[in-house]
């Protein structure tokens, strides 16, 4: 039997970690982290998310600012609110919801926000120095600095001599995330749609990440027995079971399947998902800190 990573309770602590972080400023120095949220049209689950999002920097004792603009905004509009975030002294972070509509070059929007308020850990600033080992001024992308710290609570800090296979290769995800376990000295192998003879490469690591967006396609006989696996997947999928027209949500790994052979392993709901809003959470924390010329906490 694994054990089952609980990605609520990690995420409660590291809340708990934020709200004192936000106490303490306030009392030093006055100032509460800001946090600005931006989704542009009317998806639902963009919506849900920047919802969830502007609910939680609230908990956390933030200023929250949410901008919702409509379907048809235009490029020249959405770079005017940017900069208009960017020179706001009570704004620390700056989040565009992604995917933008088709219209509009996300590239262009995520590259004008200013790499100090880049809490979303995108811009090329942030991932260079990631990939340069610079971990005192950047910012990292919320979901693998989460998944990392999902790994820690099993591994600890240091995975010297441990084999990590990341499938995936996104900006957003697998390549940020490759960097981080490389950072902890595991040896890592990043796997993608062209990688020849996967369950065999999946078989051989300690730790086994997964980010894809394919229903359970981690089969058990891809997991070392033992392994620590993280399903960043998230994936809905019918469930007749539920009854007729009902969904539900599933990760990149069969979980059944998986779960009696792996050592730990995050469930869908529940694992990775609830750290990604925690963490954007802490890199509104650092930024705040560190505008105010203070040692930002460390997650
Ligand atoms: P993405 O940009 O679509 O990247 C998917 C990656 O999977 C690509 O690198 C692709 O390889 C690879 N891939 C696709 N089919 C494959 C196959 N058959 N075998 C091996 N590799 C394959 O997706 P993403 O943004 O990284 O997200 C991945 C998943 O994580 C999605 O389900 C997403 O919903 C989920 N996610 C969850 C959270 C969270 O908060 N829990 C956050 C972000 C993402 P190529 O590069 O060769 O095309």
């Amino acid at each position: 039997m694994a054990t089952i990573i609980n990605g609520k309770d990690v995420a409660a602590s590291v809340i708990d970690q934020i709200k004192s972080s936000t106490l303490a400023l306030e009392a030093s120095d006055g100032i509460k982290p800001g946090l600005a949220v931006v989704l542009v049209g009317a998806d639902p689950a963009s919506q849900a998310y920047v919802g969830s999002k502007s609910k939680m920097a609230k908990e956390c004792g933030f200023k929250s600012a949410q901008y919702s603009l409509p379907e048809n905004t235009t490029q020249e509009a959405l770079m005017t609110l940017v900069a208009g975030l960017n020179a706001d002294p009570s704004i620390h972070g700056i989040l565009v919801q992604l995917p933008l509509p088709k219209h509009l070059n996300s590239e262009a929007v995520i590259q004008l926000i200013l790499p100090e308020k880049d809490v979303d850990g995108l811009h090329v600033v942030n991932a260079g120095k990631l990939a340069t080992g610079d971990s005192e001024t950047g910012l990292i992308s919320c979901t693998p600095a989460g998944s990392l710290i999902l790994v820690r609570t099993i591994r600890g800090d240091d995975l010297s001599g441990l084999n990590a296979v990341v499938i995936g290769r996104s900006n957003l995800f697998g390549k940020p995330m490759g960097q981080l376990l490389l950072s902890k000295n595991a040896t890592v192998t990043m796997a993608h749609s062209r990688s020849k003879d996967l369950p065999g490469i999946c078989s051989k690591a300690d730790i086994l990440v997964a980010a894809v967006g394919r229903p359970e396609m981690v089969k058990a006989d891809w997991v070392k027995p033992g392994a620590t696996v993280i399903d960043v997947g998230i994936n809905r999928v019918p469930a007749p079971e539920k009854g007729e027209g009902k969904t539900k949500l599933v990760g990149d790994c069969d979980y059944a399947a998986c779960e009696p052979v792996a050592g730990a392993i995050t469930p869908v709901p529940g694992g990775v998902g609830p750290m990604t809003i925690a963490m954007l959470m802490a890199n509104t924390v650092i930024a705040a800190y560190r505008k105010a010329g203070k040692k930002a906490p460390s997650f």
